[in-house]
């Protein structure tokens, strides 16, 4: 159980808790300014991610200092956690409105708009944080390549999330200053600023699910399909063997290579039930 479920989840999945989608929690001041200016300063966003990346430049110890700053700061505003697709399901199960909006980070990363990330409300249409975004002038979210928010209903809404899986992108669920959660966000390790920042620059942002991977050497084939759409390198081959393995210490519980293996030769397993990796988020 991560300290996310202790804190915000009563010892059970924080994120499967509707009271952590609440309308109500949008009356918080400082969280609808929060939202107002990440959705409506991508600029500001750009510049974070470009510090981000000139971090690399510095020397180890400010690496880790910042590193450290940045975790903390991001814990109390705007962190992400990875949700594989069954749970997903079970979130969509019990909110009311799911609306496919452009992504933040491809904006900033891309310049331009991709739709892999999905606002999540307990109210229809989008809820209050549909109207919250909506008394946003002019930003990339209603620019001239965005007619409107997609709504969609779960079954939709599922469907295309086993379609981003399959293209290799990672679910994960987000705050926006916890416990309230706005969106769900399907990442990669190259244009999703958050993912990034955590996998590849060591500023952790987005932390590991509540399961963990694991190969079942006697259905594996060695067709190698799981390594190719693994974000975090955590599959490795034995030429040996002419199987592939799970590096548990390296996974982070997405479930993207269980959807693509052949075999069904990999499963899920709740994180807790593997010791040695039971308390690494
Ligand atoms: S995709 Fe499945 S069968 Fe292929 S190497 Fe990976 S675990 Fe083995
Ligand atoms: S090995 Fe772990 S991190 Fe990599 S795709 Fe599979 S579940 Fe995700």
């Amino acid at each position: 159980m991560c300290q996310f479920c202790i804190k915000h989840g009563e010892g059970k999945k924080w994120y499967l808790q509707a009271k952590n989608y609440a309308e109500d929690l949008l009356s918080d001041l400082r969280r609808r300014n929060f939202i107002l200016n990440f959705f409506g300063h991508p600029e500001h966003f750009a510049r974070e991610a470009a510090q981000m990346e000139r971090l690399t430049q510095a020397p180890a110890f400010v690496r880790r200092a910042i590193s450290g700053l940045v975790t903390r700061r991001m814990k109390k505003v705007h962190f992400g956690q990875v949700v594989p697709l069954e749970d997903i399901e079970q979130i969509f199960g019990f909110v009311n409105s799911i609306v496919r909006v452009p992504c933040i980070c491809r904006q900033v990363t891309l310049g331009h708009e991709v739709r892999y990330c999905y606002g999540v409300s307990m109210g229809l249409g989008g809820g209050a944080f549909g109207d919250l975004l909506h008394e946003l002038d002019d930003s990339f979210l209603f620019g001239p390549e965005t007619s409107e928010f997609e709504e969609l209903d779960a079954q939709q809404a599922l469907e295309a999330f086993a379609d981003h899986e399959k293209e290799g992108l990672c679910h994960s669920v987000w705050t926006f200053v916890p416990p309230f959660i706005g969106g769900i966000c399907n990442c990669d390790r190259v244009d999703c600023v958050a993912m990034r920042a955590t996998v590849v620059r060591d500023v952790k942002v987005m932390f590991r699910a509540e399961y963990v991977a694991e190969a079942n050497p006697d259905l594996c084939t060695g067709c190698r399909s799981c390594m190719r759409v693994c974000q975090f390198g955590a599959l490795a081959y034995s030429a040996a063997a002419q199987k592939a393995s799970v590096d548990q210490t390296a996974c982070y519980g997405c479930g993207v290579c269980r959807s693509v293996c052949p075999k069904d030769a990999i499963a899920l397993k709740p994180r807790a039930e593997v010791p040695a990796v039971a308390n690494l988020w």
